[in-house]
């Protein structure tokens, strides 16, 4: 009886399900690198090398292992380029009595899976993902009957379950959430720590030729390429964001800052979705050093919100929602998505920085993505699947079930509420608050209409006033449509004409006409 075992490019953990029982002697792993992949959309070529090397990594630990691998390169002569024709050829090639694959993340890949038992004669097992804390299935039994899917209520279930951060039946230090603490503006004289960075090794270099090649005219620069390749490197940039910059983690979560695209964060999202690292050594690496006094408990609490809460519950919504979620578009918005994202040639300096970055690291921090990019998509009213297109592109975490709810769900609010209960549209002013982009900005964040004015300004009241119908009636933006209520009618002609004029023209600017830096 021998066994193919497939795994996918996500699945670079020894504890994958496909590998439960493995026989050495008898069975085959299957790895396909395959240009489908590569172009479903025009990923940051640091994602493409991130993940080919990470594979060729993961296949040789097999090997040292003892395991028999059969690897498609991407540049084998005969390789077909599909996850479905290598599939069959590996079967003509091996004869197994059976294919085994854990399920894969994404929707897309997992629909193709699922044709596989009709395409080829050996029986196809597909096996549950259990990497992660909760099950498909637990979502959803949570989920079931609830009309408001609020994350907080998730999260505490988690903890409970798999008592972390837990002092018997109640939460460590008494409260289940310190993001109270945790919206500080980072000072002045704070100095990030260091981000840990990886130099390419001559494999990874191999892989850097190979895209630069074969993907010549996606996103991206890999000249700052610097990501863990393999789980011991990956558990170096673990132990590293643990001493580093957890500590700092829960004050500054918010926090942006010109020229320091990392801060307080981890990096760690790539090594965790390729499986490099496990979501449960990562939390319990985290709260070991709240236990130990080596970090403080806001800053361990928010980090264990992220990955127990926020990575799981986003990863049951999608799984529970799809494919009709990726049709969301609640407030019918219908923009394309402005150039400057690709380029960030635009006189705002907080996403031109945000944008460059991206294309420098492949990275952006959470609220950079949320407040910056997302918040400016929601107010110019960006088409939902433009937007999540591009969130899908440019990061070295990009993967569909992590990013859609995080798109379709927090930043533009297209699911109509089904994850936020309002949306995460801002003003210049918080970016004001928490950043120190708009000192050196060509617009003046002060101002509320002209030429010099903001565009977060007026675009934040044109969208409120656009969207009254929709928006006017939830409770939690009673407050600005308050205010927009005690507007003389000549205010709102006036934010409304500013905002036209300005997105009218959105492609064509990059700084404003007479720009109040001059
Ligand atoms: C529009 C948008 C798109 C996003 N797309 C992705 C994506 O494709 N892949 C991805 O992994 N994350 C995505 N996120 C979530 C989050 O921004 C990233 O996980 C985080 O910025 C990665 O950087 P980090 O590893 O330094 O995270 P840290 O700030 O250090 O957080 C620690 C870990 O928590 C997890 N996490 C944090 N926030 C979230 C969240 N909202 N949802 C799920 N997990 C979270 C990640 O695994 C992360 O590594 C997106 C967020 C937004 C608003
Ligand atoms: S002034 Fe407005 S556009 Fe410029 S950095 Fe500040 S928030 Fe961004």
């Amino acid at each position: 009886m021998s066994i193919l075992r497939i795994i996918l490019g996500d699945q670079l953990s020894l504890e994958v399900s496909a590998l439960t029982g493995l026989d050495r002697r008898r069975d085959v792993v299957l790895m396909m690198e395959v240009h489908e992949e590569g172009v479903y959309v025009r990923h940051h070529k640091q994602k493409i090398v991130l993940v080919l090397t990470a594979m060729r990594r993961f296949a040789d630990s097999l090997r040292e292992r003892g395991v028999a691998v059969d690897y498609v390169r991407l540049d084998a002569p005969d390789n077909t380029g599909g996850f479905t024709t290598e599939m069959r050829r590996a079967v003509a090639r091996h004869r197994p009595n059976r294919v085994v694959v854990t399920e894969p993340s994404e929707w897309r890949v997992q629909t193709m899976v699922e044709s596989w038992a009709s395409l080829t004669d050996t029986p196809v097992e597909v096996r549950a993902d259990d990497r992660f804390f909760a099950t498909r299935a637990r979502f959803l039994d949570w989920a079931r009957g609830r009309r408001g899917w609020r994350m907080e209520n998730f999260y505490r279930e988690m903890r409970r379950e798999h008592a972390i951060l837990m002092d018997g039946d109640d939460p460590a230090g008494g409260e289940w959430n310190y993001d109270h603490s945790n919206r500080k503006r980072l000072p002045a004289q704070a100095v990030p720590p260091v981000r840990m960075r990886f130099p390419p090794d001559a494999a990874t270099r191999e892989v850097m030729a190979l895209v630069e090649r074969r993907f010549p005219d996606h996103f991206g620069a890999l000249e700052d390429f610097g990501w863990p390749v393999t789980r011991a490197d990956a558990l170096l940039a673990l132990d590293d964001f643990i001493a580093h910059g957890l500590p700092g983690f829960g004050d500054y979560q918010d926090a942006m800052k010109a020229g320091a695209p990392f801060l307080f964060h981890s990096l760690l999202a790539p090594a965790l979705n390729l499986g490099l690292l496990s979501p449960r050594e990562v939390c319990r690496a985290a709260e070991a050093a709240w236990r130990s006094g080596a970090a403080p408990l806001n800053a361990v609490e928010g980090f264990v919100r992220q990955i127990l809460g926020w990575r799981e519950y986003v990863r049951g919504v999608y799984w529970t929602l799809m494919p009709d979620y990726a049709e969301q578009n609640a407030l019918h918005a219908t923009r394309k998505l402005p150039d400057f994202y690709w380029t960030g040639k635009t006189g705002m300096r907080c996403l031109s920085e945000a944008i460059a970055s991206t294309a420098r690291y492949a990275y952006s921090h959470h609220i950079q993505r949320l407040m910056l990019t997302g918040n400016f998509a929601l107010l110019a009213g960006v088409a939902p699947k433009e937007i999540e297109r591009w969130y899908l592109a440019v990061y070295t975490d990009a993967f569909e079930w992590v990013e859609m709810p995080n798109t379709l769900g927090m930043a533009v609010f297209a699911d109509g509420g089904k994850m936020a209960s309002k949306p995460y549209a801002a003003s210049g002013a918080y970016i004001d608050r928490m950043s120190d982009f708009c000192s050196g900005c060509a617009y003046d964040v002060k101002q509320k209409t002209g030429p010099n004015a903001c565009p977060f300004n007026y675009l934040y009241w044109a969208f409120l006033i656009r969207q009254k119908d929709r928006l006017s009636g939830n409770p939690r933006m009673a407050m600005p449509y308050r205010t927009l209520a005690g507007w003389p009618p000549e205010r709102e002609t006036a934010i409304l004409a500013d905002a036209d004029a300005f997105l009218d023209q959105l492609d064509q600017t990059v700084a404003p006409a007479d720009s109040a830096s001059e």
